[in-house]
């Protein structure tokens, strides 16, 4: 569920109507309901009680300070993945007590920031960084804090490029090795293990994979403690999918989510963190976007818009399916036509959708991409020198812009032209 909703015929934001954001700010822009990120934030906290917990919202999929504020005022932790998204956190108000430090590839630099501004846990990924990050402390005169993701070799069953918890990729240590690699922790200096971390990938749609993982989570929490590890909390990671259209089947609710991870781990007396990004912040947010031509092709029709692939990347890097709905609303029973959706941009990847549905459309009308709040502003980027697309945060009635969009000035200042050009 989300506060998106057409009243009086126009598409709003809770109380505010899109046109009068479009209005003030020109297109395109990301718009983000406080209501829908309060709801969802509150559904994990729902699902997981009674049981102790810490929700850390993935920077990563939507990291504007704005909304980064909102959720750590309401108690959230977050959970970030580099020097960047951790001085978000801490410029949002969040405690180093609830900022988990995740990522495969954490600098000596970025393990220095945290530990001086404080950390809950860092969550390891490999043996040269465990060593790293103990020399690193040890010289600052601290112990830093640790779990280990563990690799536990399930398949995901989602999208290639977001699927984490294969042994084939990347991420985390294999879950056979976990024992030892947890023995080398206790010798070193500078680390002391809190606990377990897991995350098997993005957007799943089933329970099954997340369950299978977290039984193997069960028995290494078993083994490690009969090993005389300390562990008190298990990191769960993110990952659960959201519906990106009305029609397909519905993904897991939190609640279901939780009701598992109390029947499979619920006895363990640890202290349980899960880092979901995307449930939270996905259906939370649109882009909207204004037509700028239409243009009849050969037996097509396309929607040229003022949105592009650099403002939202998914459809061309994922294959995603965004829903596209007119702010206008649809009057019932009036005609409607198969658009191919584009944007500007000078690659035929630039294509959000083809052949949808749409009611016929002119130049200047306003359309929404739903589901647009995860990975959507934050891969944004300035290819074909677009201006960065701007952000706006909806609470009640009001809107405020939490991130303008950029001038051409302030673009062209950033290049640098060499004294010998
Ligand atoms: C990406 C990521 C998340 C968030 O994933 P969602 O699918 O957005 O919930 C959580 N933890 C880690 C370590 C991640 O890399």
């Amino acid at each position: 569920m989300d506060h998106f909703l057409y009243r009086d015929g126009l598409l709003h934001a809770e109380g505010v109507a899109i046109p009068d954001i479009a209005a003030t700010l020109g297109t395109p822009f990301y718009v983000y309901s406080a209501a829908t990120l309060t709801r969802h934030y509150r559904l994990f906290t729902e699902a997981l009680a009674p049981l102790p917990h810490l929700v850390c919202f993935a920077i990563k999929s939507l990291s504007n300070v704005a909304v980064l504020k909102l959720l750590g005022d309401l108690g959230a932790g977050m959970d970030v993945v580099s020097g960047g998204e951790y001085l978000r956190a801490k410029a949002a108000g969040v405690p180093g007590d609830r900022i988990v430090f995740s990522g495969v590839g954490k600098t000596r630099e970025e393990m220095r920031l945290a530990l001086e501004g404080g950390v809950r846990q860092f969550n390891l990924e490999s043996e040269p960084e465990m060593r790293a990050l103990s020399e690193v402390a040890t010289a600052l005169g601290v112990v830093a804090p640790v779990t280990v993701r563990v690799n536990p070799d399930v398949d995901a069953k989602t999208h290639a490029k977001i699927a984490t918890g294969k042994s084939e990729n990347k991420f985390g240590i294999p879950i056979a090795r976990a024992r030892e690699v947890y023995a080398e922790i206790a010798r070193l200096p500078g680390l002391k293990v809190v606990g377990i971390d897991v995350h098997i990938g993005s957007q799943l749609t089933e329970l099954a994979p997340f369950e299978a993982a977290f039984q193997k989570v069960r028995e290494l929490t078993l083994a490690l403690r009969a090993d005389g590890h300390d562990i008190r909390r298990l990191d769960l990671g993110g990952g659960l999918g959201i519906p990106y259209t009305r029609s397909n089947e519905a993904p897991p609710l939190p609640t279901d989510y939780g009701a598992m991870i109390k029947r499979t781990l619920g006895d363990l007396g640890c202290e349980i963190e899960i880092e979901p990004g995307r449930l939270i912040s996905g259906n939370s947010g649109l882009l909207v976007s204004q037509v700028i031509y239409v243009k009849n092709g050969e037996g097509r029709d396309f929607l040229i818009l003022d949105a592009a692939m650099n403002d939202l990347v998914r459809p061309s890097m994922y294959e995603a399916h965004h829903d596209i709905i007119p702010v206008a609303e649809a009057i019932p029973g009036s005609p409607t036509q198969p658009f191919d959706v584009v944007g500007p941009v000078c690659e035929t990847g630039d294509t959000f959708g083809k052949g949808r549905e749409l009611p016929l459309m002119a130049e200047g009308d306003l359309v929404a991409f739903r589901s647009a709040g995860a990975y959507g502003a934050v891969m944004a980027s300035e290819y074909n020198s677009r201006p960065l697309v701007p952000e706006v945060l909806v609470q009640g009635d009001h809107f405020a812009v939490i991130r303008a969009r950029p001038s051409f000035d302030e673009i062209l200042k950033r290049d640098i032209l060499p004294e010998w050009l």
